[in-house]
């Protein structure tokens, strides 16, 4: 038997989140400049490569992959991939195939996902309203987004909308996004927007609207219970009594979510990011590059960059000042 991937604070290492292209057919605001250089193709793992990438992670005791980006649909032949991680989850290693997508492509792909094993996604949705939908997005239309979501239910994937929490845009939704969500049996989470790359003339300190209140307001309509889930990501979860849905809460920069972290991060060029919050990389593309036929330096290269995996992130905005800001972009290691 391999030894499971443990780092040096004894956190085991099941969930592996995987960028597999760093395109996208949306420019939100927080996100992405409007003009963005993107990689040239070539240095893209191919999706083979992608797939033996996986494979060792998998081998190595990660049980759950989530597939994200840039947006994971807009790469091509990407159910090439899903089809081939399908093996996985059949074999019982891997428990759970899952993606984060801004669901312009769902309504195309939600059969054949369902139909590779996956059974649930996360969709990105910041507004109800089309006006400010296409003002966040720049290149996103609501309609095309809402049609994907229907597509999903339809398809049998249960849907869980995230909401990034963005001052003076979408503080006003938040009853109505509730609501919505509830009409529909979606779980619902909020994100407090991240430092994360150059957005061009957006300023962070203007975007940010922290969620430490966002409880106190739930309460003035709904009976809220803490729920005690620990998923080992930076997410908090409440129950909503009166609708039975769960909203989550991601507050890396007002919540030390560190200790339970069970995380890494691989990039469409086989970059390992131990945390989303530190520059540390560990390069996995010549290890899998160098050794076509043989996995065991691929293996070792990855032990050998979990063993790396930091205490914890040093996003910071208290001081008026975006500290611990990343130059990377949220596209580049999928968020
Ligand atoms: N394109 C897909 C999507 O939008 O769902 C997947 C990739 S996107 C980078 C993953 C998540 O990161 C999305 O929910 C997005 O809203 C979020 N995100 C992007 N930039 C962010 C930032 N600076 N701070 C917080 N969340 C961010
Ligand atoms: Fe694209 Fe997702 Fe970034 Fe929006 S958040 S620009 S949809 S990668």
């Amino acid at each position: 038997m391999t030894t499971p991937l443990i780092d040096p604070f004894l956190r085991p290492i099941s969930y592996l989140r995987v960028s597999v292209t760093d395109r996208c057919d949306f420019r939100c605001v927080y996100c992405m400049s409007e003009n963005m250089t993107f990689l040239p193709k070539k240095e893209l793992l191919t999706l083979e490569e992608l797939d033996r990438m996986c494979s060792a992670f998998v081998g190595l005791g990660v049980e759950k992959l989530r597939i994200t980006g840039g947006e994971p649909l807009v790469r091509k032949g990407i159910m090439t991939f899903f089809n081939a991680m399908t093996r996985h989850l059949e074999s019982g290693a891997l428990k759970e195939l899952t993606l984060t997508t801004n669901g312009s492509q769902l309504a195309r792909f939600a059969g054949d996902l369902h139909a590779a094993g996956v059974r649930r996604v996360n969709v990105s949705l910041d507004t109800l309203d089309e006006k400010k939908f296409a003002d966040i997005t720049r290149w996103g239309r609501l309609p095309q987004v809402l049609q994907g979501i229907e597509a999903a239910q339809q398809a049998g994937l249960r849907v869980k909308i995230n909401t990034v929490a963005l001052k003076g845009f979408n503080e006003d939704e938040l009853f109505t996004l509730v609501n919505w969500c509830a009409a529909r049996d979606m779980d619902l989470t909020f994100i407090e927007v991240m430092p994360m790359g150059d957005i061009g003339n957006e300023n962070r300190l203007d975007q940010y609207w922290p969620l430490k209140d966002l409880r106190a307001t739930l309460r003035q309509q709904y009976s809220l219970t803490d729920l005690p889930l620990n998923t080992g990501g930076p997410a908090r979860y409440v129950a909503l009594e009166e609708t039975g849905q769960k909203i989550g809460f991601i507050t890396p920069l007002t919540h030390n979510f560190c200790e339970s972290c069970n995380r890494v991060r691989l990039t469409c060029m086989g970059e390992l990011y131990m945390c989303l919050g530190q520059e540390d990389v560990a390069d996995l593309r010549p290890a899998l590059r160098n050794n076509p036929h043989d996995d065991a330096p691929l293996e070792q290269a990855i032990r050998a960059a979990i063993a790396r995996k930091p205490k914890g992130h040093d996003f910071d905005y208290s001081r008026a000042v975006v500290d611990g800001k990343m130059s990377r972009h949220m596209s580049h290691t999928g968020g």
